[in-house]
């Protein structure tokens, strides 16, 4: 049996980032993952300012390193947002105003983000099993203990505490939670990766709004060396009820619909068209209990309206590494104790922005609205701005939260 201060499942950017910053606080632990590094994910491939928040909090020597890279690194420096009706705002990100030279967030595939972070995590703290089977967890007099398979060897290892990081699927919230999940926090998405898609703003992303895609969008993200992340998502309680076939939905939008057809003309298909989950955030729910906390897609932390995860998964292991190091101080591993010292700190810190999407994702599910909404900003600058500034500044978010200011909008006032 080995023991160790904590065990953590999964080395995507949650698992990573808990590792990082666990390091930082030099506490002893083991990370378990089950692929074999460098490994690829279903994603839009998107960051935006917290992955650069907590990465640069980590070492800002890694984001100068990424920003040298820029054949892997896209900057993005603004977002075009379509409406079902086709009327198009452009939304600049507003570090290029105030912080000009860093990027407000970069493109990069995550076979190579999550190598990067991957590659950061060894040191004297962490013990690293890849391409490691968990065959069991369970929590027995308030010691968590992991059974695995490594390279054909099953290794018993016991802790005090376990971070769940395992994503989607994770076993970690099974063996815990069980299976809590409903409809409202599913959705589902697909990613392709094409090149000689024409038309693109180099660094701006793309999310295209359809009448035949309500509750999602398809998305057009600029990759290095002129590739291009393609992808749609929707809740997969609308896929289900209007029995979408959203492979089928993708390559017919691509193909006929006249916003885009043209720009895919020449395009061509690099790889599979590939599909995972996003478990997306609806409302605060307990994301630890007794000797264990849930991070990143394991704890539901998507950004209910624009689909982004990275970015909170590192935050969620960056604020679960602070949880552990108070933890051992206090020898106190309790649900009471983690509920105070992560829960509450992660939704006093993102709670606000991630209910405020979340309420966005429910208007805009509205397609009346969503197009009366960008009409009336197709012709009024301080709407545009508005728009501009929900996605920056949490000032504007929180007058969104006033039923008045949509009255406003829709009375022009
Ligand atoms: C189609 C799609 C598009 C998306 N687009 C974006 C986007 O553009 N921008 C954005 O920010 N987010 C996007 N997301 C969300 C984002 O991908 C996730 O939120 C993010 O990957 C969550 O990170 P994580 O570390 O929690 O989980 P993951 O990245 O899933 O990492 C989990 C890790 O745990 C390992 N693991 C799983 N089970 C076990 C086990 N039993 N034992 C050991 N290891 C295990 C896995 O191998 C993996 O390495 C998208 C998601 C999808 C599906």
């Amino acid at each position: 049996m080995m023991e160790t201060p904590v065990i953590i499942i999964g080395a995507g950017p949650a698992g990573a980032s808990a590792s990082i910053f666990l390091t930082k606080h030099k506490i002893h632990h083991i990370v378990i993952e089950r692929a074999v590094f460098p490994r690829d994910k279903v994603c839009g491939d998107a960051c935006s300012g917290r992955t650069i928040q907590v990465i640069n909090k980590a070492n800002p020597d890694w984001l100068a390193e990424m920003k040298a890279a820029p054949q892997f690194f896209h900057p993005m420096w603004g977002m075009t947002i379509v409406s079902p009706n086709g009327k198009e705002i452009n939304i600049p990100l507003s570090d290029k105003i105030n912080n000009p030279g860093v990027a407000k967030g970069f493109v990069v595939t995550r076979l190579v983000l999550d190598n990067f972070l991957f590659e950061k995590m060894p040191s004297p703290y962490c013990t690293v099993y890849e391409g490691a089977k968990v065959l069991g967890i369970k929590r027995e007099k308030s010691r968590v203990l992991v059974k695995m398979n490594y390279k054909g060897d099953e290794i018993d290892l016991s802790s005090p505490m376990i971070v769940g990081a395992d994503g989607d699927k994770s076993i970690v919230r099974k063996t815990f939670v069980g299976e809590d999940r409903n409809e409202k926090t599913k959705a589902i998405g697909l990613r392709a990766y094409y090149d000689g898609v024409t038309g693109m703003n180099e660094n701006s992303i793309e999310l295209h709004y359809f009448p035949e895609l309500p509750t999602g969008y398809l998305w057009i993200f600029p990759l290095p060396n002129g590739r291009a992340n393609v992808g749609i998502g929707m809740l997969s309680s609308t896929a289900r009820e209007r029995k979408v076939n959203l492979r089928e939905l993708m390559l017919e939008i691509i193909k006929n619909n006249n916003r885009l057809s043209a720009r895919f003309e020449n395009a061509v298909l690099l790889d599979k068209i590939l599909g995972w989950g996003l478990p997306i955030y609806t409302e605060d729910i307990p994301v630890s209990g007794d000797n264990y906390m849930l991070t990143g897609d394991a704890a539901n932390f998507i950004d209910p309206f624009s689909g982004e995860g990275v970015g909170n998964a590192l935050y969620s292991g960056m604020l679960a590494a602070e949880a552990v190091k108070v933890a051992i101080e206090q020898k106190n591993y309790s649900a009471e104790f983690l509920t105070s010292a992560y829960d509450k700190v992660f939704y006093q810190h993102l709670g606000p922005e991630l209910k405020q999407n979340a309420t966005m994702q429910r208007m805009f599910k509205n397609q009346w609205f969503f197009n009366l909404f960008f009409n009336k900003a197709d012709k009024s600058k301080s709407l545009r701005e508005v728009i501009t500034c929900m996605f920056t500044d949490v000032e504007v978010l929180n007058r969104l939260k006033s039923p008045w200011f949509y009255v406003k909008v829709l009375f022009n006032q």
